[in-house]
């Protein structure tokens, strides 16, 4: 036989051997170059496991640091749906299900993280209404409210019962929501006058300025510190389903209100009552009545 063509031979089945020991071997390599022509060729039977290893991820020279734009984080809004606003609410209209809401004014002091401590044990959330000057005094204890999932609403700066002119009401109203905003980074546009007073200017200027005005339908005076024990008394024997209670965790001590709180919660969980925020209740009574009005005939 011819040398040269002997040589050219074997050359060509070593190229073809070649070939297919690469094929073999390194099947991902050519998926990387050409995928399509690969995925005609049959599946192995039993790979060695080496090659069941998923293939080395290619490093790309980083780019430059430039730091992903984050979206914008909207502010939390504590606010009532839109027909609420600026208008004066006792409690909500409610009728398909057990709710209710705990409010506390005068705070945020020490004694806010006791009524903390309470609502997190029973898993219950509630509203506080919040005044300025404790705000700024105790801006993190604000913001402990806010995190565990309660509503904040703003209760002036100074708690004046006085007649108050436009000026003082808006100073004394637009403070405070401005340390709210400060402490925990939300917006509220719930307001409670100090002492349930409408008549004296705050709540004018408040319902000027978009708020809803949040009174409430159970008071145990825990204010003036009766045994704890009649404060739940006096709560639990009125609850009513979209009730809005009123209590204090400021002003002073309030040992009592935050042991009455620690009963009135189960005891009511018992009949089947939720605890919800302020603009909770107010959001299920708007869409019950949505739902309502879907429901009659047209
Ligand atoms: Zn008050």
């Amino acid at each position: 036989m011819n040398t040269k063509f002997t040589k050219k031979l074997w050359f060509k089945i070593a190229i073809i051997i070649g070939s297919m020991v690469v094929i073999l071997l390194f099947p991902d390599r050519l998926k990387t170059a050409n995928s399509n022509s690969l995925a005609q060729i049959p599946p192995f039977g039993n790979p060695p496991p080496n090659l069941l290893k998923p293939p080395k991820p290619q490093i790309l020279p980083s780019p430059p640091a430039t730091p992903s734009p984050k979206p914008p984080q909207q502010p939390l809004v504590f606010a009532p749906p839109t027909q609420f606003r600026s208008q004066i609410v006792y409690k909500a209209s409610i009728s398909d299900s057990k709710v209710i809401a705990l409010t506390f004014d005068d705070g945020p002091t020490s004694e806010t993280l006791k009524i903390l401590e309470v609502l997190q044990k029973h898993n219950a959330i509630a509203t506080f209404f919040c005044l300025g000057a404790n705000l700024r005094e105790n801006p993190e204890i604000a913001k402990q409210v806010v995190k565990a999932g309660n509503a904040i609403g703003n209760h002036t700066w100074h708690h004046y019962y006085h007649n108050v002119s436009e000026k003082t009401a808006s100073d004394e109203i637009d403070n405070t929501g401005v340390h709210i905003y400060r402490s925990t980074g939300a917006k509220s546009l719930l307001f409670r006058p100090p002492g349930g007073r409408l008549k004296n200017g705050f709540a004018d200027y408040a319902q000027k300025k978009n708020y809803v005005v949040v009174m409430w339908s159970i008071d145990p005076k825990d204010f003036l510190q009766p045994p704890a024990a009649a404060i739940a008394r006096s709560v639990v024997s009125r609850a009513t389903s979209g009730a809005i209670v009123l209590l204090h965790d400021g002003g002073g001590d309030r040992q009592q209100t935050v042991e009455a709180v620690s009963a009135i919660i189960p005891k009511l969980k018992q009949q089947g009552y939720r605890f919800v925020t302020v603009p909770q209740l107010l959001q299920m009574q708007a869409a019950q009545k949505q739902q309502t009005a879907d429901q009659k005939p047209k």
